[in-house]
């Protein structure tokens, strides 16, 4: 009985992989990546994010950008 259940459950497993491998291979052919495994291209805003100049807080000993505000402490000149 179990063995059954099993069975059904692996035959499901197998088409519904095969049908999902079927459509990939299909996209391919069209030469149209499907949307998960699309490269993403550079990212430049982050670049542009990190890139900014940083300034050392003496008080911290950490560097932030200074759009980030201050550090928290009291006497942060930020
Ligand atoms: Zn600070």
């Amino acid at each position: 009985m179990f063995s059954k259940i099993l069975l059904t459950v692996v035959v499901v497993a197998i088409i519904w992989f095969g049908f999902k491998y079927l459509q990939r291979i299909a996209e391919l052919r069209a030469g149209r990546p499907s949307p998960p495994d699309a490269p993403h291209p550079p990212s430049a805003p982050t670049q542009s994010q990190t890139a900014q100049d940083l300034a050392l807080c003496p008080r911290c000993a950490t560097y932030r950008a200074p759009n980030q505000g201050p550090c928290g402490r009291k006497d942060c000149p930020y």
